[in-house]
């Protein structure tokens, strides 16, 4: 059995997936970037004991990516499955992050397997599959790069339970970064009341919140020995903003901090 990957619940979205899963629903998980999505459905398929098929949507991405091709092995034509049949053959969760980033192509194929059909028909070979009661669609969107060529279309998004992520409340944030990193908790609580106050300048200097993520990458370094002030640099200022005014900002608060 896969051990099951690390997982702090903010609600009851363990609870919820479960239902969702049980019941043949599929799943869209809203939220800024890292603040636990991906990390959420790869601590339930292993708790629901679920191969897991992930697929990161990029703008080139196309059905034929995920369906499967025909492709030339050893002077012969052989169909080679993508991650969606695969999932769909073998009853596990397939898992789309970033669904609104793939081409158009892509939702028509998903269309009659989020309603009552479960199905995917695959012309290429002549076949119709029909998902078994095990398999779940999970997709996840960033409503916060949203443009209006980029949100997910209401007949799309209407297919599908939701769930909102964000960022978790401090004390919850404090386990996971503590438990992730290794780095001491008291050390840990200075980060989480770090991000609180960064997280306030959000729509004011920053384009996107600093993540859990970013918190876990910076207590590593911290926990590696590194100043925090370097760390802090490194993790935080650097991937969060191009701009020296915005960075110098940043800076202060965080020399206010440690
Ligand atoms: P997303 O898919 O939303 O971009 P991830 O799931 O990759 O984000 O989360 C980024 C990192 O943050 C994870 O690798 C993990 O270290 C940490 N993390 C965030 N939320 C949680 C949580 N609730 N429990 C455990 N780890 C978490």
């Amino acid at each position: 059995m896969t051990p099951i990957p690390f997982y702090v619940p903010v609600g009851n979205e363990c609870e919820l997936f479960e239902t969702a899963w049980q019941r043949r629903l599929p799943l869209l998980l809203k939220g800024p970037t890292g603040c636990g999505k991906t990390r959420f459905v790869t601590h339930m398929a292993a708790r629901l004991q679920r191969p897991l098929f992930t697929v990161s949507c990029h703008d080139d991405l196309t059905a034929a990516d995920l369906t499967g091709r025909f492709l030339i092995k050893g002077g012969e034509t052989v169909w080679v499955d993508g991650p969606l049949t695969r999932a769909i053959r073998e009853g596990g969760i397939c898992y789309l992050d970033e669904i609104v980033e793939a081409r158009k192509d892509v939702t028509v194929v998903l269309h009659p397997l989020t309603d009552d059909r479960r199905m995917l028909p695959l012309e290429r070979t002549n076949e119709i599959l029909h998902a078994p009661d095990t398999f779940m669609l999970v997709v996840s969107y960033n409503p916060g790069y949203q443009n209006i060529l980029k949100s997910l279309k209401p007949s799309t998004r209407q297919r599908f339970v939701a769930l909102s992520f964000n960022f978790p409340p401090p004390e919850i944030e404090l386990e996971i970064i503590a438990s992730e990193s290794g780095l001491a908790r008291d050390r840990c609580t200075a980060l989480v009341n770090l991000a609180t106050r960064l997280r306030l300048l959000k729509d004011v200097d920053l384009e996107e919140s600093v993540s859990t993520r970013l918190l876990v990458y910076c207590a590593t370094l911290m926990a590696a020995g590194l100043d925090p002030y370097q760390a802090a640099q490194a993790a935080l200022v650097e991937p969060l903003s191009d701009e020296t005014e915005v960075q110098q900002g940043l800076l202060e608060l965080i020399h206010a901090t440690f």
